[in-house]
C-alpha cells in the first residue's frame, strides 16, 4: 500500500516543479526569521527571491552541525520556543548532542513521513507494531510510534533494552512488523534461538531496521532468523528523525526518500562539489516544508548514492543506497579511507561466521594496526571444538587457519589494507542492548 500517493507516486516533473516551489518559499522563510541564514546569505550576495530552481542550489551555503553547536540550543529555531510543541536531542554519536524542535505541524509533518516508510516497508492499518527504539530524548522511539498509530496500526510502546521481556511481548502479542536497530534484531533473533523458538514459530513479517549502517549480508540474516522480510529506514533527527527514506518491501534496493519535503543532493566530500546520480558522496538534505528548524543543505556525513529510475512498487521517489558509513566513522589506517561497512560485506561473505564482529584500531610506535575481531557461528565451533581454550579459539586447528587467512586476503584485496584477523567463540563479542552499537574501538585516540 502507498500511504501518500498523490505524492510518491507522482511524476518526477512535477516533483521538481513542487520542489523549486518550496525550496523558494524556505529560502526566504529562512532569511526572514533566521539570523544565521540571513548572514550567510548576505555574506554570500545571494538574495533569496533569486533561488527559483534546483539549479540554485549549489550557490547556496552548507549547514554543519557545528553550526548547530556553535547556536546551541535553540539559535537556529525559526520561531519562538512559545511556538514549539517538541524538543528532541541527536543521540550523541559523535560528541555533544544537537537539538532539535518541531512546531505541531512539524509533528504532524513526521507522522506523516514515517507512516508512508512504514507502509513502504510492508505494514499495514490493523497490524501491530513492535517498537524497539529507544523512547526519550532519541527521535527514533516516539518517531515510529507516531507513523505507526497515523498509519492505522497498534503500536506497542516496548523501547529498547529488556531483551527478556521483549520476547515474552513479542511472543504473546504475536505482532507482525518491527521497528528496531538492526544489530539489536539480531539480539532478539539470537534469544528465539536460544529458547528453541523457529523463525516460522515468530509471529513477524516485517522489520524496519535502522539507525545505523548495516549491509545486505546482516539483512539475510535478520530475514532467515526472524522469518521476516526487513527494509532499511534512515533519518536523522536534524532533518526529522526516521521517516526521511524507507525501501520499499517490493524492491528491497535502495530507500525512497521522501524528497517533497527533504530534498536530498550528493556532493563530493573533499571539495563540496554536488555529484550527479550514481555517484557516491555525502548526503546532504535541504527541509523543503518544516517550521521549527529548517536547514539549508544540511551536511549529513553519510556516504550514499541517489538513483531515480522507476521502481517496481509504483512510486516515483527517488532512491538512496544503503549508507556506507558516515565520514566520522571512516578510519584512515595507513593512509587507506576504510569503512566498517567494508568490513562487514566482506566477513557477510562466509557463512562459518556470525555477523558479530568489532573492530579494534591501535597505534604501535606511528603505524595504525587493525583487528577485526569476528564470533564464528555454533555450528562451525562445533566442529572445530576440542581446538578451543577459553573464550578465544586458539588457532592450531587446520580449518580456523584457512579461515583466518582467506578473511585476511580478502580484506587485503578488497580494501587494499591488512587486518589482523581474530576468530573468536559465540557469544563473546557486545551485542546491541537496544541502541546504536559502537563497532569500533579506536585506542589511538587514548594514547
Ligand atoms: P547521531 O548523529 O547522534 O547518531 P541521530 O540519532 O540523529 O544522531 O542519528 C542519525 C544518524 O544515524 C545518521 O546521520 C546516520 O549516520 C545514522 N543512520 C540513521 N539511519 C541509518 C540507516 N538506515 N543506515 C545507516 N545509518 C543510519
Ligand atoms: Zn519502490
Amino acid at each position: 500500500m502507498i500511504f501518500e500517493p498523490q505524492f510518491e507516486s507522482m511524476p518526477r516533473p512535477r516533483m521538481r516543479e513542487l520542489q523549486e516551489q518550496r525550496l523558494h518559499d524556505i529560502v526566504r522563510y529562512v532569511y526572514e526569521r533566521v539570523p544565521f541564514y540571513r548572514e550567510q546569505f548576505d555574506a554570500a550576495g545571494i538574495r533569496p527571491d533569486s533561488v527559483c530552481s534546483l539549479d540554485d542550489l549549489p550557490r547556496l551555503p552548507i549547514t554543519r552541525k557545528t553550526d548547530l553547536r556553535d547556536h546551541y540550543p535553540f539559535g537556529l529555531f525559526a520561531v519562538p520556543t512559545s511556538d514549539v510543541s517538541r524538543i528532541h536531542a541527536s543521540s550523541g554519536t559523535t560528541g555533544k548532542p544537537t537539538v532539535v524542535g518541531y512546531t505541531r505541524k512539524d509533528l504532524d509533518l513526521f507522522a506523516r513521513v514515517v507512516a508512508r516508510c512504514l507502509a513502504m516497508a510492508g505494514a499495514e492499518p490493523g497490524m501491530i507494531l513492535h517498537n524497539s527504539y529507544g523512547y526519550g530524548l532519541f527521535t527514533g522511539g516516539l518517531g515510529l510510534h507516531a507513523g505507526g498509530e497515523l498509519l492505522g496500526m497498534a503500536v506497542v510502546p516496548v523501547s529498547g533494552g529488556m531483551t527478556e521481556r521483549q520476547i515474552t511481548l513479542l511472543t504473546d502479542f504475536r505482532p507482525e512488523v518491527i521497528a528496531s536497530t538492526p544489530s539489536y534484531a539480531l539480539t532478539l533473533a539470537q534469544e528465539f534461538h536460544q529458547r528453541g523458538i523457529l523463525p516460522e514459530e515468530i509471529s513477524l513479517r516485517f522489520a524496519v531496521l535502522g539507525a545505523e549502517p548495516w549491509t545486505d549480508s546482516m539483512r539475510r540474516q535478520v530475514d532467515t532468523s526472524l522469518g521476516v522480510q526487513a527494509t532499511n529506514i534512515y533519518g536523522l533527527s536534524e532533518v526529522i528523525g526516521p521517516g526521511v527514506s524507507n525501501e520499499c518491501v517490493e524492491a528491497r534496493n535502495g530507500s525512497h526518500v521522501n524528497e517533497d519535503h527533504f530534498l536530498p543532493e550528493v556532493v563530493d566530500p573533499a571539495t563540496g562539489e554536488t555529484l550527479p546520480e550514481g555517484k557516491e558522496g555525502v548526503l546532504v538534505f535541504t527541509t523543503l516544508t518544516k517550521q521549527a528548524l529548517p536547514l539549508i543543505r544540511y551536511w549529513t556525513g553519510d556516504i550514499a548514492s541517489l538513483h531515480s529510475e522507476p521502481c517496481r512498487c509504483g512510486r516515483t521517489l527517488a532512491r538512496m543506497s544503503l549508507i556506507k558509513g558516515r565520514t566520522d566513522d571512516m578510519l584512515i589506517v595507513r593512509g587507506v579511507n576504510v569503512y566498517p561497512s567494508q568490513v562487514e560485506s566482506v566477513l557477510g561473505r562466509m557463512p562459518e561466521l556470525t555477523p558479530h564482529y568489532r573492530i579494534i584500531v591501535s597505534r604501535e610506535a606511528t603505524l595504525d594496526s587493525v583487528e577485526v575481531q569476528v564470533e564464528v557461528t555454533d555450528d562451525f565451533f562445533r566442529i572445530v571444538g576440542s581446538e578451543v581454550l577459553s573464550d578465544d579459539i586458539v588457532e592450531t586447528h587446520q580449518l580456523l587457519r584457512q579461515l583466518r587467512d582467506r578473511i585476511a586476503y580478502l580484506i587485503k584485496d578488497s580494501m587494499g589494507v591488512s587486518m589482523q584477523v581474530t576468530l573468536v567463540a559465540p557469544g563473546t563479542v557486545p551485542r546491541s542492548e537496544g541502541g546504536k552499537l559502537q563497532r569500533v574501538v579506536d585506542r589511538r585516540a587514548l594514547r
